[in-house]
C-alpha cells in the first residue's frame, strides 16, 4: 500500500506527516514500512532518523543534446519541435544552442534533426539512496542540481519501493508534474492543508488533479485552530473525508524543527496518527471491494 502525504506548498507539515505517521505506525504493523522522500529537491528526511546506515546508491543519469554549430544547416525543425523552448537560434548570427537549464530530456529535437548535427552527453542528474532500517526501509531521491527533470528521479525512487511494504511518501509540493508522478502509483493521498483562504485555495487545484487522476483521497489538516472555519464547511459541502486535524502545538513545532520525532514524546498525537492510517486502510480497502 503506497500512502502519498501531498500539499499544494511548502511549510503545511508534509515531513512532519510523514515521518510521524511513519514512526507512529511502523511498531504495530506486520508489514515491513517504508518511509520515502520525492521531495528530490530539497530532501529533509534524513534529519529524522538517528544512525543511519550506510546507503545504497543509484546515481540518476540523463542525456543532454549538445548542437554541433558547424553541422548545422539552421532549418530550424529541432527548436520547431522543441515544446519546452528549450533551442535558442538566431539563424542570421549563425548561432544555436541548448538552454541545459529548461531541457527534459526529451529527445525530440535530435529525432527531428536530419543533418546529424545534434548529439547527446550524460550528465548525472541526481541519485537514489536506499538505507535498511531493521525490518523497515528508508529511500531518498536527490537531485544535485535545480532542473525541470524531477522525473527520472522519482521513477528511480518508485522502482526501488517494494509491493509488499507499506510506503509513506513525501511528494514534492505543489500540483505540476513532479506531483503527478509522485502521486501516480498511490493507493491513497494524505492532502495536507491549513485553515483560511489561502489554504483553501490551495487545496482545490490537488483535489482537482486528484479526481482527474481518480485517486483515494483525504484531507488532513494541520494546525487546526489558526484560521477561520471556511475550510472546514468547503469539506464538508463537498464531501471530502477529512481524516483529522493536527491542532497548533508550540511544542509539536519546536520538537519538529530541532528533528525529534514527536510521536515518541506525546501518546496524544502518536493515536492521532494511528487512527489516520487505520482510516487510510478502510479507504484503500473500500476501493478494492
Ligand atoms: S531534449 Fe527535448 S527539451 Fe531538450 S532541447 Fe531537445 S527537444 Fe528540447
Ligand atoms: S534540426 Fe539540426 S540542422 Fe536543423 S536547426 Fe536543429 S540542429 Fe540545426
Amino acid at each position: 500500500m503506497k500512502i502519498a502525504i501531498a500539499s499544494t506548498k511548502g511549510g503545511v507539515g508534509k515531513t512532519l506527516v510523514a515521518v510521524n505517521l511513519f514512526y507512529a505506525i511502523k511498531d504495530i504493523i506486520e508489514e515491513a514500512c517504508t518511509l520515502v522522500d520525492e521531495h528530490i529537491q530539497v530532501p529533509n528526511i534524513y534529519h529524522y532518523i538517528k544512525e543511519l546506515p550506510q546507503a545504497e546508491e543509484v546515481v540518476v543519469n540523463v542525456r543532454i543534446p549538445e548542437i554541433d554549430q558547424n553541422a548545422c544547416t539552421f532549418c530550424g525543425r529541432c527548436v520547431h519541435y522543441c515544446a519546452f523552448d528549450s533551442i535558442l537560434m538566431i539563424k542570421d548570427a549563425g548561432h544555436i544552442k541548448v538552454l541545459d537549464d529548461y531541457c527534459t530530456s526529451c529527445g525530440a529535437c535530435v529525432y527531428a534533426c536530419n543533418d546529424n548535427a545534434i548529439s547527446e552527453r550524460t550528465e548525472a542528474l541526481g541519485k537514489v539512496s536506499s538505507y535498511a532500517l531493521d525490518k523497515d526501509r528508508f529511500i531518498e531521491g536527490r537531485m544535485y542540481a535545480i532542473r525541470p527533470l524531477a522525473s527520472p528521479i522519482i521513477q528511480e525512487v518508485n522502482e526501488h519501493i517494494k509491493d509488499d511494504a507499506i510506503s509513506i511518501i513525501d511528494t514534492p509540493p505543489g500540483s505540476s508534474y513532479p506531483f503527478a508522478e509522485s502521486v501516480r502509483d498511490a493507493d491513497f493521498v494524505v492532502l495536507l492543508a491549513e485553515q483560511g483562504k489561502a489554504g483553501k485555495r490551495n487545496l482545490e487545484a490537488n483535489i482537482q488533479l486528484l479526481l482527474n487522476m481518480e485517486k483515494r483521497f483525504g484531507v488532513l489538516i494541520n494546525k487546526s485552530g489558526l484560521g477561520d472555519d471556511g475550510l472546514f464547511e468547503y469539506l464538508q459541502e463537498e464531501n471530502i473525508l477529512v481524516l483529522a486535524d493536527i491542532p497548533y502545538n508550540r511544542k509539536y513545532a519546536d520538537l519538529h524543527s530541532c528533528g525529534e520525532i514527536i510521536v515518541q514524546q506525546d501518546a496524544h498525537l502518536k493515536q492521532l496518527f494511528v487512527s489516520v492510517f487505520d482510516k487510510i486502510r478502510a479507504g484503500v480497502k473500500e476501493g478494492q471491494a
